[in-house]
């Protein structure tokens, strides 16, 4: 059997890439801390409990499964935490990455594919955001995932770790077969939060600012469909098998949308009013993040099927409603 390690397999995306993973033959070992993640999201292989900073741990669950290959999802994710805590961040998502590195490297398993972000770029007016854009971070997040860049590229160089580094654009949608879904606990990101406004699960959504330099004033971002984020993966993950080079690609589908027309979608989909009111910025946002990229399309062959944000929308109302995990 061909197993992959698949750090945060019981979060949201690496969740959805261990369903990916077993469709295509091989057995994800999720290692995670359960941190944020949760044990009913791992459904499609086993579960090894620990911490990447746990040096000891990550070597026995290496000799142990023999992975060919790691996916790295576990991280701490969000901007305005990344804002009131940076330690947190330096050490989850730098520190404990290092360690995994260093392991995986010892460990022989040299293949690497690495979820990086497009909070990596920062603020730039009217630039297109490709992969040759400067990363200038405006949040310890994107800091720490452009650290790990760095890491990534340093064990390359020294030690043939071969890498694919995916700058996410956001990330929305649930599997549509129902199994498994966005779960967070505190749930901040917008999507999820506009569907429990919706249904009165919590108070009126805030518009975190309103007076951007864009067309309603509102923050614009590029949603991918978390089904075609792992599809993603997978390809990098033959990219890497098939003895290619190390890359790195944006995976967004070019298109913006506003916080308010994702609203007025929301409205769309569910038939429902979005309850909502205007309040400040929130620091650390980027006034628009959108990828002008198609290299992962040439290179990779990856061709976004489901990220039409009524799909994407449609997809989490539906996991919204019927599905949820207790532990
Ligand atoms: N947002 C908002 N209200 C919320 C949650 C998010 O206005 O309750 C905005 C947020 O400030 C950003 C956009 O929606 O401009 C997407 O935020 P999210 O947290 O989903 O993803 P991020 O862009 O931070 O990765």
């Amino acid at each position: 059997m061909t197993h992959v390690l698949v750090t945060g397999g019981a979060g949201y995306i690496g969740s959805h890439a261990c369903k990916a993973l077993k469709s295509a033959g091989f057995t994800p070992v999720t290692f995670d801390n359960l941190s944020t993640g949760w044990r009913d999201a791992v459904r499609f292989g086993p579960l090894e409990q620990g911490d990447l900073c746990d040096r000891d741990r990550l070597d026995q669950v290496f000799a142990k499964w023999q992975p060919v290959a790691v996916m790295h999802f576990a991280a701490l994710s969000q901007v305005g935490e990344a804002m009131a805590r940076p330690g947190i961040y330096w050490r989850n998502n730098v520190q404990g990455s290092l360690t995994l590195i260093e392991a995986a490297t010892a460990a022989g398993c040299l293949d690497f594919v690495f979820s990086s972000t497009c909070a990596t770029y920062g603020e730039h007016d009217n630039v297109v955001l490709d992969e040759t854009t400067p990363q200038l971070p405006l949040n310890a997040y994107g800091a720490s995932k452009r650290a790990v860049e760095d890491i990534l590229r340093d064990f390359g160089a020294a030690h043939g770790l071969r890498h694919v580094i995916f700058r996410y654009f956001n990330v929305a949608g649930s599997d549509p077969e129902g199994e498994i879904g966005e779960f967070h606990r505190p749930e901040t990101h917008l999507i999820p939060v506009m569907l429990q406004a919706i249904d009165g699960q919590r108070p009126a959504l805030k518009i975190n600012g309103t007076d951007y330099d864009t067309p309603d004033g509102t923050c614009v971002r590029d949603y991918v469909h978390v089904c075609d984020l792992v599809d993603a993966h997978l390809l990098g993950l033959k990219h890497l098998q098939d003895g290619g080079d190390s890359r790195v690609f944006n995976l967004g589908t070019g298109q913006g949308f506003s916080v308010r027309e994702v609203l007025d979608a929301g409205a769309q989909v569910t038939g429902l009013p979005v309850p909502h009111s205007e309040g400040p910025r929130r620091e650390g946002d980027a006034t628009k993040l959108v990828s002008g990229s198609t290299r992962a399309g040439h290179e990779l062959g990856w061709a976004p099927s489901r990220s039409s944000l009524e799909q994407m929308i449609g997809d989490a109302w539906l996991w919204h409603r019927n599905g949820q995990y207790d532990s």
